[in-house]
């Protein structure tokens, strides 16, 4: 399919926003209301799609890629009109008679650059955000998930205008050049190597960005956590989309004392979740491609294989898997696993395993498993993450509430409900003078006044 250049496409784009139409509420609200309607339509074919990328099966998709849009729409419809508003905040004396506004401007342009992992999600969860600021879209789903970037683009252009909202198609080479074009916004998602190339190209036009990335989300359990729901919570968010899940636990710290009792409760959560043949499962999704299924073959070549490590090449088959006698220097804690690799690393004392999380590049999520409110803040306060869950792992991200984003290397910013909003918008702050009078004082020459600024601030500070 031959595509439109970028740089027209970016014409387009720039005149309908300059248009003004985007500024107005109620179209942001009405093109909401059919995103929904579209994505309601269109369900079938999202979810074929899915399982055509990646095996992933449906009631994962449905779960984590579509009814999570629905509760985001619903809450940027519900909220959209108070959010845009604009705030009167109060004045500094120093302005009397003045008064002061922040209003919320949309960007302009923005770009949305989104992986293959969760590609629907991924790529509408943010474009909530950016509709429902004010702002015309360019998308660029990701290459390695064909099938449902070619949903995403015909939903697209079904729906919207295509002045308004577009999707370009390609791969690394044709994002380098759109990043050679000068948007108002880029919100990445994708690996933390990859958003240093998007950090340089945003740079050179100076353009804000929000990096959704990766990196080593921890597990920690400690001696007192309730270990049977802990360890399904665990299994969950690791084996969810076949471990390919940015905020899945990528490795648990746990505490010696119950490291056998949490191996045998893992091994069976993982025969009760899918079966004694978990090739057979229908509910367990596939590695997306042959280069990341033989990067984590290579993960599980040093350790011990506590269960699990069996593979099929054929359709890229590997077992729920966990390791232990892992050193921090074998390839498996070297890199974000992003597969179904389990390691454990066992430690003594909470305080080494605070200490394991904090030499290293603070991580997109964090979790501790523990039935101690003091070791529940403990954690809390001497580690920091992009976000995370007590007793639990991933649901955080399902909360309109609460903001989703990284910290360091594991991203910048932050969006979901009325963070989204927030982060497709400029807050431009005004204030209006009045014209009833006009103090002499601020204006030259200013020849003996010091000592009455002095005075002034004095009184008013
Ligand atoms: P990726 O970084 O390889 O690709 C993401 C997007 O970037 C794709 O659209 C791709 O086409 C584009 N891209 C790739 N190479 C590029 C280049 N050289 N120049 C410009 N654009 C380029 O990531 P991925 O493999 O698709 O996704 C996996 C990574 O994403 C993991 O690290 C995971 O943790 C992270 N991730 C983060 C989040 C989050 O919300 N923080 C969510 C999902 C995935």
């Amino acid at each position: 399919m031959s595509q439109e250049p970028t740089s027209q496409t970016l014409t387009r784009l720039r005149a309908f926003f300059a248009a003004g139409k985007t500024r107005d509420v109620e179209f942001r609200i009405d093109q909401l209301k059919k995103l929904k309607e579209g994505i309601r339509k269109y369900e079938s074919d999202i979810i074929a799609a899915l399982y055509s990328d990646f095996r992933k099966p449906p009631f994962e998709s449905y779960a984590t890629e579509i009814g999570i849009l629905y509760t985001e729409i619903d809450h940027a419809v519900r909220h959209i009109r108070s959010w845009s508003r604009p705030r009167r905040v109060s004045t500094p004396i120093i302005h009397f008679l003045s008064r002061s506004r922040i209003y919320h401007d949309p960007y302009g342009v923005v770009l949305i650059i989104s992986p293959w992992n969760y590609p629907f999600q991924l790529t509408i969860a943010p474009l909530i955000g950016a509709i429902a600021a004010g702002n015309c879209v360019l998308i660029k789903p990701s290459e390695f998930s064909p099938a449902i970037s070619a949903v995403i683009a015909k939903m697209i252009a079904e729906l919207f205008d295509p002045d308004y909202l577009a999707v370009f198609q390609g791969d690394a080479e044709a994002t380098q050049q759109i990043l050679a074009e000068k948007f108002d916004y880029i919100f990445y998602t994708g690996s933390t190597a990859i958003g240093r190339i998007i950090m340089t190209a945003a740079a050179r036009h100076l353009t804000p960005v929000t990096l959704e990335l990766g990196g080593k989300s921890p597990a920690i359990v400690d001696q007192d956590a309730r270990l049977d729901y802990g360890v399904k919570r665990i299994a969950w968010g690791k084996f969810l989309n076949a471990g390919q899940t940015c905020i899945a636990p990528d490795y648990v710290l746990i505490h010696r004392k119950i490291k056998e009792a949490f191996v045998k409760e893992m091994i069976r959560t993982i025969h009760t979740f899918y079966g004694e043949d978990p090739m057979e499962s229908p509910d367990y999704a596939r590695i997306i491609n042959e280069r990341h299924f033989n990067r984590l073959l290579h993960l599980m070549e040093k350790g011990r294989i506590l269960s699990g490590g069996t593979i099929r090449r054929k359709d890229l088959y590997i077992t729920p898997t966990l390791m232990d006698q892992v050193s921090p220097d074998d390839p498996v804690m070297q890199e974000e696993i992003f597969g179904p690799i389990l390691p454990l690393i066992e430690y003594d004392d909470i305080d080494e395993a605070i200490a394991f999380v904090n030499q290293r590049p603070r991580p997109l999520a964090l979790y501790c498993f523990s039935g101690n409110k003091g070791i529940q803040d403990r954690v809390l306060r001497e580690t920091s993450s992009g976000g995370g869950c007590i007793n639990d792992t991933i649901s955080h991200i399902g909360s309109q509430e609460l903001p989703f984003g990284g910290i360091g290397e594991s991203g910048m910013g932050g969006y979901h409900g009325k963070a989204s909003f927030d982060t497709f918008t400029h807050q431009r702050g005004f204030l209006f003078r009045s014209n009833l009078l006009d103090m002499p004082l601020r204006y030259p020459p200013y020849h003996g006044r010091v000592f009455l600024l002095k005075v002034l601030f004095r009184i008013i500070g």
